[in-house]
């Protein structure tokens, strides 16, 4: 290799040296450390205008090599005032992307060995790591032995997967190879509390929209098992071919949550495939104390949460849940000469199990996380988050011009300005800009509500109280 570098005289800015790369590793450790320190003084939201990072990029790719130095002087005059910042401890939008410490650190030596995870082979300890690390969250979310499981980038290609299985179930394993022309249409059940990936997974799947029933909630947004029932006989009288049901465990808007004993109940009985959505609030199923929410889930088929959402495992981790793997390996399993291990037939591959052939190493970063604070630190934090919660929406119901619109679900509850939406709209916008803390909306019932979950991983309960503060200094006359 040194020989040949040198017979095409490369200019010197070419190759960097390691100890250059040293140094550098050093020097962006030390920026981290100091990112992660003064964070709270940052805004959550940026003041970015559309285009601004853009029109600071050169039009044309350099010719030639750029020193480090000035690489990263770039990086911190055009980067970091322009990033919405996800693990600001007064980040109370969407739900929650945390990166605990110990699982960055994970990820900085996972990107060092850049190893490409999909099959044991490439990638022994990653393979192996990974099936141990699934069973410890099988254990820690109090799921029943013999589980197995995998780990995927998101929830939508855990949802997709677990939907694919479904059609090929229904079809006997028809679809893989000759398509579902001149079939009977695979359908898919769901409340309307389920997330969006359920509804792409249905497109992708060749399922589509129309396939997708969205069942009736009950009062308490929950799907009504009855009316899955008559769906799914209804289906069946019309030429139909019911497939599976996605159940809802802590849903998107108001996070909401499916019956999920009553519902396998009844996919038991009609002989169909289920699947647990249950990305950001599966994390809470630490508490022992909160599992009532999902009881029954043990009967389900696959079961999917996402450790990068409310647990503390850096983005992307994704952990689904199989009770019994083989229908889903059947759905998904190809393996061509050139992905063959020889003399390995047996091996754990988990590209086989999945979508994506090629995969990262994301079981080292949960390995530190549950080492570095263990179960109970883990269950503290959202023990907190959902106390802190519970105060935060007492004291805003109490602010005049406010009022609570959906109560607390785990640690999410929303509110409105009694004022109407367009008030509500206002409001969020000012709140967003000033930068302090940041929140988003959702629709519920027609109306336009601000949500507000608790669930960064280093927020305190003062942080919480400072985002109520902010929230009723700039609230206006409602
Ligand atoms: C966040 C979320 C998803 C999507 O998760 P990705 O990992 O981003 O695909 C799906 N369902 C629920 C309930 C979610 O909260």
């Amino acid at each position: 290799m040194h020989g040949r570098c040198k017979k095409l005289r490369l200019p010197p800015g070419m190759i960097m040296k390691l100890e250059e790369f040293g140094l550098w590793s050093r020097r962006i450790a030390d920026w981290s450390k100091t990112y992660l320190e003064t964070l709270r003084e940052r805004p959550v939201r940026p003041a970015t205008r559309p285009a601004d990072v853009l029109n600071a990029l050169p039009v044309t790719p350099p010719e030639d090599a750029t020193d480090m130095a000035e690489i990263f002087a770039d990086f911190e005059r055009i980067v970091p005032d322009a990033m919405t910042h996800w693990q600001h401890p007064r980040f109370f939008a969407y739900f929650p992307a945390n990166a605990a410490p110990a699982s960055i650190l994970a990820e900085q030596l996972v990107s060092t060995m850049a190893a490409q995870c999909m099959l044991w082979q490439t990638s022994p300890a990653a393979t192996e790591m990974e099936t141990r690390m699934v069973d410890w969250l099988r254990q820690a979310l109090g799921l029943p032995d013999g589980w197995r499981g995998v780990i995927q980038d998101s929830a939508s290609s855990a949802t997709l997967s677990a939907v694919m299985t479904m059609r090929e179930r229904a079809l006997d394993w028809r679809g893989i190879r000759s398509g579902l022309a001149g079939e009977k249409a695979p359908r898919i059940y769901a409340s309307a509390q389920t997330h969006s990936s359920v509804d792409k997974a249905c497109w992708v799947a060749g399922i589509g929209q129309d396939n997708l029933v969205k069942i009736a909630t009950t009062d308490d947004y929950g799907m009504d098992p009855d009316a899955l029932r008559a769906a799914i006989r209804a289906d069946r009288a019309a030429g139909h071919l019911p497939a599976g049901i996605v159940i809802c465990v802590g849903g998107t808007a108001i996070g909401a949550s499916d019956p999920v004993a009553a519902i396998i109940e009844v996919a038991r009985a009609e002989g169909l495939y289920t699947h647990i959505d249950a990305a950001w609030a599966g994390s809470a199923m630490i508490c022992p104390e909160l599992r009532h929410i999902w009881e029954g889930a043990e009967g389900a088929d696959s079961i999917v949460f996402n450790p990068h959402k409310w647990l503390g495992a850096q983005f992307d981790c994704s952990v689904q849940f199989l009770r019994d793997p083989t229908d889903q390996l059947k759905s998904l399993t190809l393996r061509p000469d050139y992905l063959e291990t020889p003399g390995m037939d047996d091996a754990v591959n988990y590209s086989e199990w999945t979508i994506p052939l090629g995969r990262r190493f994301r079981a080292l970063k949960l390995w530190f996380l549950i080492r570095a604070y263990g179960l109970e630190g883990l269950r503290t934090r959202i023990r907190n988050h959902i106390a802190w919660s519970n105060e935060a929406c007492e004291a805003i119901r109490d602010l005049p011009g406010l009022e609570i619109v959906t109560e607390p679900r785990f640690s999410l509850f929303s509110f409105a300005c009694t004022a109407g939406d367009e008030a509500t709209a206002d409001l969020l916008e000012r709140i967003n800009s000033d930068g302090r803390t940041y929140l988003t909306q959702t629709r519920h019932e027609g109306r336009y509500v601000i949500r507000l979950q608790v669930g960064q991983f280093d927020c305190t309960r003062a942080d919480v109280m400072e985002a109520v503060a902010v929230i009723g200094e700039l609230r206006g006359e409602g």
